[in-house]
């Protein structure tokens, strides 16, 4: 029987998304739900394999397959998620469970890799086979295809861009380093940069006080992006280094990986969209004339839903690939 749908997972440290997902990473039916990351594990993990089976039981015979993605590494040899720190998750084998649940075939990926795949397979990367991907939202993440194929690395954990160091000795990162390529150019820095500044300098950040009331706990990336389109001085210099720091780490992925194209996508860029021209411009100042001369640089064509989007579609890639179902590609 024709297979219409896969079905989609984007696993947050605040949301899950799921979505039933054509072969053109269409979404036809979704949901949200909250994941309240301090619950135990086995009732999230509960959670997730219930709401899968509501959307298998939608699809029934039409689905054929379910993809996952997730804010961590995940094992190259048997899919168990190895360790997701925004949830604290360590070696979990949810893959089985929803197989054993489903008697569907499910691959669990990086939620960036993920989202790559949505690019590569249905969006701005759709015709090239040499891609790199990165997505700058509350953290940064992305993946790369090289010579049409996604990278995973001898680990399974290639494609961590946002933990590339371009500043030695530079800001606290999340995953213990410094100065990573994350800790200079993502969502939470500018919001933690944003608090320290508008601390220091209350007069300077009046513009960001007023947006949160006075109260500098809740300032976020997003606040900072409204400020700074109000016209607000703080604002602009803090994603004025933000938007250097973020054409640096893209001018390595150029020189290390030479793409046909650099596909920019996540809420800080969806938010700013004139970031794409401003890296676009600036690359040539740190990137090989020879990785230059002809990239191209482009918007991620999937915004809000590109998890879901990008698990769906590495769904269908494994469908479409198995040779069992070679019949079914009519
Ligand atoms: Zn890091």
């Amino acid at each position: 029987m024709a297979k219409k749908y896969a079905i989609g997972m984007d696993i947050g440290g605040t949301k899950i998304e799921i979505g039933l997902v054509d072969r053109y990473g269409t979404i036809h039916h979704k949901k949200r739900i909250s994941t309240q990351a301090n619950r135990q594990q086995e009732v999230i993990e509960q959670e997730i394999i219930q709401t899968i089976q509501e959307f298998h039981d939608l699809g029934k015979n039409f689905i054929c397959g379910i993809g996952i993605g997730v804010p961590g590494q995940v094992s190259a040899k048997d899919g168990s998620i190895v360790f997701a720190p925004n949830l604290n998750w360590h070696n979990i084998s949810l893959k089985k469970k929803i197989e054993e649940v489903t008697s569907l075939p499910v691959t669990i990926t990086n939620d960036g890799r993920a989202a790559t795949w949505g690019e590569w397979l249905n969006g701005a990367g759709k015709g090239s086979n040499n891609i790199v991907c990165v997505f700058v939202g509350t953290g940064i993440g992305g993946g790369i295809v090289n010579e049409g194929k996604v990278m995973s690395g001898y680990t399974n954990c290639a494609g961590e861009l946002g933990h590339t160091i371009i500043q030695m000795n530079g800001p606290l990162c999340t995953c213990g380093s410094h100065g990573c390529f994350e800790a200079m150019a993502s969502g939470w820095t500018i919001a933690k940069k944003a608090k320290e500044w508008a601390y220091n300098n209350p007069s300077q950040g009046k513009a960001l006080l007023n947006l949160t009331n006075g109260d500098i706990s809740t300032i976020s990336a997003k606040l900072v992006i409204q400020a700074y389109k109000e016209g607000d001085i703080l604002a602009g210099q803090i994603l004025n280094e933000v938007m250097e720091a973020l054409t640096i780490g893209c001018s390595n992925m150029i020189n290390i990986f030479n793409p046909e194209r650099l596909i920019l996508g996540g809420g800080i860029i969806h938010g700013l969209p004139e970031a794409v021209d401003y890296i676009k411009k600036r690359v040539k100042n740190y990137a090989l004339k020879a990785a230059t001369s002809t990239l191209e640089i482009l918007p991620a064509i999937f915004t809000e839903d590109a998890g879901t989007i990008g698990a769906g579609a590495l769904a269908w890639h494994q469908h479409l690939n198995s040779s069992k179902n070679k019949e079914t590609l009519i």
